[in-house]
């Protein structure tokens, strides 16, 4: 078996520590929309843009991309993926002709393992590419598309503490100019959603679930943002599928136990979801 080390990294060679993002995307509009989340998303990339160094690649744990076993995409130009239904032609206009980076891609599979087999992560070279999750918010941050992306698809039929593995194995790849960013979102029930209710309210089950993972995010407790199911009357609605909680488990995974997360848009939308967003060592 090959045993990669961060030595072999030579094609992401070691840099200042980039921070960690977890995004919460919420409707696909907000790519396009002038609204409180696109702004935010605008002036954060600006934020990270004014770095003495600025990130090589982005890494992006979507909720939309649900892979057999853990997989990197490896293809040089990733296509914009329009995935979705029911909105406006402007947003199937919408192109974000970011490279992809397929050395990188490689040195990264050997370097991070599936946890459980300890394999290497699969590559997806001509599949996937990038999804909303990844576009609808890079697209704000980093407009010129200039920084390589390269997708984690995640395993969903894996235990949560699996892909908190995962996360903490992306770690190292701060310290290589990498931009780790998970999209999701930490409350996310459709069916509930109530277009009739402002930013301030939500059902109660959207305000504990909320409540209950910043208390996890603020003690650095990845062993309790992955027992998220604990009370299963509440996940179930906070998460009836729980793709877009898992990206979180990547991010809180990539940071630092000393790293004290912050957090901007932590408002609710449409009363079941959180748009809660947390960045670590910015
Ligand atoms: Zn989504």
């Amino acid at each position: 078996m090959t045993t990669a080390t961060l030595d072999d990294l030579s094609t992401l060679p070691p840099t200042e520590r980039m921070p960690v993002l977890f995004i919460g995307h919420g409707s696909p509009m907000n790519a396009i929309e002038d609204n409180p989340f696109r702004r935010s998303w605008q002036a954060l990339g600006e934020q990270l843009l004014a770095r003495p160094t600025r990130p090589r690649l982005i890494l992006c744990i979507s909720a939309h991309w649900l892979t057999r076993g853990w997989q990197l995409t490896a293809m040089a130009a990733p296509r914009t993926i329009h995935d979705f239904g029911g909105f406006p032609q402007a947003l199937f206009d919408q192109q974000y002709p970011a490279p992809g980076d397929p050395d990188a891609a490689q040195a990264i599979s050997v370097l991070v393992r599936q946890p459980g087999s300890d394999a290497p992560l699969g590559l997806d070279r001509h599949e996937w590419g990038l999804d909303h999750g990844a576009w609808s918010v890079l697209k704000p941050m980093f407009p010129d598309a200039s920084i390589p992306v390269i997708q984690l698809g995640m395993d969903y039929s894996r235990p949560p503490a699996e892909h908190a593995n995962v996360g903490r194995q992306l770690r190292a790849l701060r310290d290589r100019g990498v931009l780790i960013v998970g999209s999701g979102n930490i409350v996310h029930n459709l069916r509930a959603m109530r277009r009739d209710v402002g930013a301030d309210q939500a059902f109660d089950w959207t305000i504990e679930f909320d409540r209950m993972t910043t208390k996890h995010l603020n003690q650095g407790n990845l062993d309790g943002l992955s027992d998220f199911q604990r009370n299963a009357a509440l996940a179930a609605n906070a998460h009836p599928t729980w793709e877009h909680y898992l990206p979180l488990l990547y991010a809180a995974g990539a940071a630092n136990e000393d790293e004290a997360p912050t957090y901007f848009n932590d408002v609710y939308d449409m009363a079941s979801l959180s748009m809660r967003s947390v960045v670590w060592g910015l």
